[in-house]
C-alpha cells in the first residue's frame, strides 16, 4: 500500500495547518491519509487506496457517504441559493420534525456545530436558573469551548491534553466533574453545591472515550436527582441522537432530560447543531428572551434540507432496526474472535456503535485510561493495510452505516481476526 502522495501533502500541510490538519483527531502519526473522495461505505485516499469506513466522519454519515437522496436534497437547495440570512420554511419543518420525535424538546434553536449547541445550552440553563455551576462527566466531550475543555474526551484525551492552555482558570471554576456510572458521587456533588448548581451535562452513552455505557438504572437515577434538586439535565446527544434510535439515547433508555443537544446525523453530513428543551427554558433565548445567541450560518438552508432528507429516510425505511441488528451481529462475532484468540480485550458498544477495547470493559474515564493505547495504534495501521478505516484512536467509536454491505462486514471481520492475531 503506497501513501506517498499523502506523505508529501502532509509535509506541506504541516507548514500551513497545525499538525497538518483542521481538527486534532485527524492527525494520525506519522501522517494521515488525505481523502480524495468517498462513496457509500468506502473512502478513497489521494494515493488511490480504498478503505471500508467505520469512522464515517466521526458519526454523521449514518446512510454512508454521498447518499443519493441527501445529495439530491442538497443540490435542489443549492439551485435556490444556499444562504439567505432570513428565516425559511425548511427550518420550521425540521424543528417540527425534531420536536415530534424528542419529547424533551418543545422548542429549539439551530446552530452550526455541536460545540455551539452545548455552549448555548449551558448558557440557557444558567440564564434560566440564574445559577453558575454545572457538572460534566470526566471524559465527556462536548466540543471545543472554554467551559467544557476540562478532562475532555475525544482528541483531547488521545493527545494526552484533556485540559487546554489558553483558558483562564476563572472560566472553568464553575465546571465541576464527577465519574460516569457513580450516582452517589453525582448526588453528593449536586447536594454540596445545590444553591449555585445550574445544570448537569452528559453524554448518555459516552461516545468520546468508548463507547462507555450507562450501567443499570444510572440514567434514571441521574434524572431523579437532578429533578429533586431543580438542576437542568442536559443530554448531549450529538453522537447518540438519531443513532441509537430516532429519539436517541433518551428513547432507547426511556429517560427524558430537560434539554438536548444534537448535531452530526441531524445535518445529513452538512454542518449543523441543535439545542432544544422545555419551552420555558428555550424561550429565554434572544430575541424572545435575554439569553443571547446568534449565528450567520444558523439554520443554513443546505444543512436543514439535508437534515430533512436524512430524517425522512431514517423514518420511512426503519433504518435503526436493521442497523442495530448489524451492530449486535458485529459485536457477537468480534467477541468470538477475541475469545478464540485468548485476548484480554473487550468488545463494547450499543446499537450501531462498536469497539474492541484493548483492556477490561470500562465503566468510566479512569478505567478507560488503562487501555493499551499504543497496541491499538499498531492495530489501526494493520487494519488500514487490510483496507479498513477504523477510528485512529482507542477513544473513538466505530459506526456502521446503511451503506455497509454483508461483504464489507465479512471482510472487516476477517481483517479483525487476522490483525488481532
Ligand atoms: N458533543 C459531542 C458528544 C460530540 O461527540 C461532539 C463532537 N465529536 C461535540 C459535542 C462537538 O460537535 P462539533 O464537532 O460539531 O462541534
Amino acid at each position: 500500500m503506497s501513501l506517498e502522495k499523502s506523505r508529501d501533502l502532509y509535509n506541506k500541510a504541516r507548514t500551513l495547518l497545525p499538525g497538518g490538519v483542521s481538527s486534532p483527531v485527524r492527525a494520525i502519526k506519522p501522517y494521515p491519509f488525505y481523502t480524495e473522495s468517498a462513496n457509500g461505505s468506502k473512502i478513497r485516499d489521494i494515493d488511490g487506496n480504498d478503505y471500508i469506513d467505520y469512522c464515517l466522519a466521526y458519526g454523521p454519515n449514518i446512510l454512508g457517504h454521498a447518499n443519493p437522496i441527501i445529495k439530491q436534497a442538497i443540490i435542489s437547495q443549492l439551485e435556490k441559493g444556499w444562504l439567505y440570512g432570513t428565516p425559511t420554511d425548511l427550518e420550521v419543518n425540521l424543528a417540527e420534525k425534531i420536536a415530534s420525535i424528542y419529547p424533551s424538546i418543545d422548542m429549539l434553536r439551530f446552530v452550526s456545530t455541536g460545540t455551539e449547541a452545548t455552549m448555548s445550552a449551558l448558557r440557557a440553563a444558567r440564564g434560566f436558573t440564574g445559577k453558575n455551576k454545572f457538572i460534566k462527566i470526566e471524559g465527556g466531550f462536548h466540543g471545543a469551548h472554554d467551559a467544557v475543555l476540562v478532562k475532555a474526551g475525544s482528541g483531547a484525551t488521545t493527545l494526552g491534553k484533556p485540559d487546554s492552555l489558553g483558558i483562564p482558570e476563572d472560566f472553568t471554576k464553575h465546571t465541576l466533574q464527577t465519574h460516569f456510572n457513580d450516582i452517589e458521587a453525582l448526588t453528593q456533588l449536586i447536594e454540596k453545591n445545590q444553591t449555585d448548581m445550574a445544570a448537569v451535562i452528559m453524554e448518555p452513552v459516552m461516545g468520546n472515550i468508548g463507547p462507555v455505557l450507562p450501567e443499570g438504572d444510572y440514567l434514571k437515577e441521574v434524572r431523579k436527582v437532578t429533578e429533586e434538586n431543580d438542576v437542568v439535565l442536559i443530554f448531549d446527544e450529538v453522537i447518540t441522537g438519531f443513532r441509537l434510535a430516532m429519539g436517541g439515547a433518551q428513547e432507547y433508555f426511556g429517560v427524558t432530560p430537560d434539554m438536548t443537544t444534537l448535531g452530526k446525523i441531524v445535518g445529513g453530513g452538512m454542518p449543523i447543531g441543535v439545542f432544544g428543551g422545555k419551552k420555558e427554558i428555550i424561550e429565554m433565548i434572544a430575541p424572545s428572551g435575554s439569553v443571547y445567541q446568534a449565528g450567520t450560518f444558523s439554520g443554513s438552508p443546505a444543512s436543514v434540507a439535508a437534515g430533512l432528507a436524512v430524517l425522512d429516510v431514517l423514518e420511512k425505511e426503519e433504518v435503526h432496526k436493521k442497523l442495530n441488528a448489524t451492530g449486535d451481529m458485529m459485536r457477537s462475532r468480534l467477541t468470538e474472535i477475541v475469545a478464540d484468540l485468548n485476548l484480554d480485550y473487550n468488545v463494547v458498544g450499543i446499537a450501531s456503535m462498536f469497539k474492541i477495547f484493548f483492556g477490561d470493559k470500562p465503566l468510566n474515564y479512569q478505567e478507560v485510561l488503562k487501555c493499551d493505547k499504543e497496541g491499538y495504534i499498531k492495530f489501526f495501521f494493520k487494519m488500514l493495510e487490510s483496507g479498513v478505516f477504523v477510528p485512529p484512536s482507542q477513544f473513538e467509536t466505530n459506526f456502521i452505516s446503511t451503506a455497509h454491505t454483508e461483504d464489507d462486514i465479512e471482510k472487516t471481520l476477517s481483517a479483525y481476526e487476522a490483525n488481532l492475531k
